[in-house]
């Protein structure tokens, strides 16, 4: 079993550490900043194998250059994303496989948030690290792709195994939880669901990892099937990924 850790860091970022327990190999994935990550390291009395990043937006890479000197862990991205990954020591395209002692990642291309976007997906774990293609209840803003790319991307993830475990990099769920209620106010799985992610939220605590067969229920970017949240845009005679489309013009404007 893969041990996780999950640090909050500035606004609302999360850094993952995962340490595997018999090659003694760690890895950390998009680590915004380097100190909490080290102290982490030592803390646990843990060595750094791998970094693994997403894109490059610098509240997942922020840690990249001080975290490898530090450790002389190799830094892994996608190799679309060489020349704006710090650090970069190796590079990545959808369909290649990273390992953390027996475990393997397969490397999924998610374009839209970024146009190099990628997630790491260890298949026989049941996990998923995504960065910022999906988040609870919500999904990445569009800086660099289209809808439709990211609606592609995300039609990968949906097709994963219900009980993949989803660690996303933000912890954006309650508003997001607030918007899906606006495109689908009486699904009643996401109004329970926003009962306990305001519980966790006012205990502070993370609302991360979620479940694909959690966002499959609740997660209007998964959801353009749904004949409410059709109805409730008024597209029940569009193509999907038109529907797709709006929902995230909607949320661009909701705050
Ligand atoms: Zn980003
Ligand atoms: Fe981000």
């Amino acid at each position: 079993m893969l041990e996780i850790i999950t640090l909050p860091v500035l606004t609302d970022n999360y850094i993952y550490l995962v340490h595997d327990p018999v090659s003694h190999e760690t890895a950390v994935i998009d680590p915004a900043l380097a100190q909490p990550v080290l102290d982490t390291l030592e803390e646990k009395g843990w060595q750094l194998a791998y970094l693994f990043n997403t894109h490059h937006h610098s509240d997942h890479v922020g840690g990249n250059i001080q975290i490898k000197q530090q450790t002389g862990c190799k830094i892994i991205a996608a190799q679309a994303d060489w020349d704006r990954i710090p650090g970069i020591d190796q590079g990545v395209n959808e369909g290649d496989v990273v390992s953390l002692g027996s475990h393997k990642a397969n490397i999924i291309a998610t374009p839209g948030h970024t146009r190099a976007h990628i997630v790491y997906h260890f298949a026989e774990d049941n996990l998923l690290f995504c960065g910022d293609t999906l988040f609870v209840m919500g999904c990445g803003r569009l800086f660099e792709g289209t809808a439709e790319q990211l609606w592609h991307s995300l039609q990968k993830l949906k097709a994963l195994p219900k009980e993949t475990l989803v660690y996303c990099t933000h912890e954006y769920t309650q508003t997001n939880g607030r918007f899906a209620l606006t495109v689908e106010p009486d699904n009643q799985r996401l109004q329970q669901r926003m009962i306990k992610v305001n519980r966790l939220r006012s205990n502070n605590q993370p609302t991360v990892p979620t479940s694909i067969a959690e966002e499959l229920a609740t997660n209007p970017f998964f959801r353009e099937d749904s004949v409410e949240l059709q109805k409730t845009i008024a597209m029940t005679d569009s193509k999907l990924m038109e529907v797709f489309a709006e929902v995230r013009r909607l949320k661009d404007g909701f705050s």
